[in-house]
């Protein structure tokens, strides 16, 4: 995730009108009110959520973010090893995914390391890449899901895959969580006959450019009809306070109404399945992080997922985001909502 802070609500609001009334073309997400389907005993969506596992969530986690692999960086190569720590992460997310059944697919993008500038503000040290540096192979990875009553509309789950290129972070609220979260969750659904297509993108952010502004655009171009988007990037990342406190929080941020109405969806998940989040939302400013990429790209039904907002984990973009400080009560949780909006929305009529 890389936070841009803030202008006027004024501004956001007249931003948010432009975004809604450019797309108004764009199909709305169905109505996910709850039906005899999705309520009662007849509702599979507790039982699918309730597989969401912690310890998977914490090896997935451990494994990107400590051993084997400290980074997932396209500029360090553990010594010894043939392949940069990013193009390790994608093949370790390869093969979990082959082994649910998925065949995963790529897109190739170019990109750079960002420049690190010790003299900007701690949390924001990243700048631009000098104008020699080199250019790195990197791939979003995707794997996808076919439904079988409305193949046509598609259901994304997007997450950053990679650590900060400027600095040697584990990255593991920014994002670990979020990439171990979609590995859970592709595992979850593997053998889910969905009723739309429910699509999941592992992209890089920490890297310039973004290549979730390729998927995007990738997107746009075929007319792959999205009707929600949701990015989940350092779910459960929160304040000291709120960890000593023990609270589970989850934002979800929203630039345009279409995302308005999937955050007010976390919300209604979170009581009809009692997950227990604290959960809130916020109107962007203007586009930001994966989900921005996919409003600029025309999809405006698009939100993230995190742990708060403005983003205040004091160890954002810094060596001391680790996996052991994450709350792992907390990523399950949020990944159960994110997990129970999606299945919302795939079975709505
Ligand atoms: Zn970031």
């Amino acid at each position: 995730m890389t936070l841009k802070l803030t202008n006027s609500v004024r501004g956001a609001v007249a931003c948010a009108l432009l975004f809604a009334a450019g797309c108004a073309s764009n199909h709305p997400p169905p109505n996910p009110t709850p039906t005899a389907a999705t309520t009662g005993n007849g509702d599979v969506i507790p039982r699918i959520i309730e597989q969401i596992s912690e310890v998977n969530l914490r090896l997935n986690l451990f494994f990107i973010a400590k051993d084997p692999l400290p980074f997932r960086k396209a500029n360090y190569t553990l010594p010894g090893h043939k392949r940069s720590t990013l193009e390790e992460t994608d093949a370790w997310i390869t093969k979990r995914l082959r082994g649910c059944g998925y065949t995963v697919t790529d897109d190739v993008c170019e990109v750079q390391a960002y420049a690190c500038d010790l003299t900007k503000p701690r949390h924001h040290t990243y700048a631009k890449p000098a104008h020699d540096a080199p250019f790195y192979t990197v791939r979003n990875l995707y794997a996808k899901k076919t439904g079988r009553r409305l193949p046509r509309e598609i259901i994304l789950l997007v997450a950053h895959k990679d650590s900060q290129s400027w600095i040697d972070s584990p990255g593991a609220y920014d994002n670990g969580v979020g990439t171990a979260a979609l590995v859970e969750m592709a595992r979850v659904l593997a053998r889910y006959e969905s009723h739309r297509s429910i699509w999941f993108l592992w992209c890089n952010e920490e890297h310039k450019p973004w290549t979730s502004v390729i998927a995007a655009n990738n997107c746009r171009q075929r007319g792959d009809n999205l009707i929600a988007i949701f990015n989940t990037d350092s779910l459960g990342g929160k304040s000291d306070a709120d960890i000593a406190a023990g609270r589970k929080t989850n934002v979800t941020l929203y630039t345009a109404p279409e995302g308005k109405r999937l955050a007010d969806l976390m919300a209604e998940v979170n009581d009809a399945y009692k997950i227990g989040l604290v959960q809130s939302s916020h109107l962007r400013p203007r586009p930001g992080d994966d989900d921005g990429s996919f409003v600029k790209a025309g999809y405006p039904c698009a939100v993230a997922n995190l742990g708060s907002y403005p983003y205040v984990d004091s160890a954002y973009h810094e060596a001391e985001d680790t996996p052991e400080r994450v709350d792992f009560v907390n990523v399950r949780m949020s990944t159960q909502a994110t997990l129970a909006a999606v299945l919302r929305l795939d079975r709505a009529p």
